[in-house]
């Protein structure tokens, strides 16, 4: 069961051919089926991305001629000094950020494995009152601990839907979804 609006279309695809060369793409037309209008001829579908605008004045991502919504997309790729590279992504509109940051502190801060970084449960604090967390998460010491500080802990079904691809200086490649 979705309960949650934001990450049901979006995709994000991590690539790599056999001589490392990587693409980290996320792809949206934001809602499934977009704004459902095609393109007379081209066969292609309209996105609704205007959604992505605030409306509530004064902000600044309120819809105005010549702007550009906000977006939250954020495919990455990291080179470390050694040749190592960290490709990833995921969709979860806001909770992208979050997602990528998470991923990013595990693999570069951690040190973990790819599977343990992108397994791992993740925590979605967006500037206000609650936190999301992937389930369980609430319940482990960590949790706990955050809530004894006064965080509101909210589990949701699902915190993104990352992909990465690790490769060594040797060239060694790990893909996990
Ligand atoms: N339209 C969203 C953005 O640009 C991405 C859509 C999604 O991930 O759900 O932030």
């Amino acid at each position: 069961l979705l309960t949650d609006t934001e990450g049901l279309s979006t995709t994000h695809l991590t690539v790599a051919d056999k001589d490392g060369m990587v693409v980290s793409y996320t792809l949206t037309i934001e809602s499934t089926g977009g704004s459902g209008i095609v393109v007379p001829g081209y066969g292609f579908i309209l996105n609704n991305e205007l959604t992505d605008f605030d409306s509530q004045t004064p902000h600044p991502n309120v819809p105005e001629s010549g702007k550009r919504p906000r977006s939250s997309m954020a495919p990455t790729i990291a080179v470390a000094t050694d040749g190592s590279v960290f490709a990833f992504g995921s969709p979860g509109g806001s909770t992208i950020i979050t997602t990528v940051l998470n991923l990013a502190v595990n693999a570069i801060d951690f040190d973990m494995d790819l599977e343990d970084v992108i397994a791992a449960p993740r925590i979605s604090q967006r500037n206000g009152g609650v936190t999301q967390v992937d389930q369980g998460f609430e319940q482990s010491a960590l949790g706990q601990a955050l809530t004894a500080y006064g965080h509101q802990l909210s589990p949701v079904d699902e915190l993104g839907a990352a992909t990465g691809i690790f490769i060594t200086p040797s060239g060694q490649m790990s893909a996990v979804a």
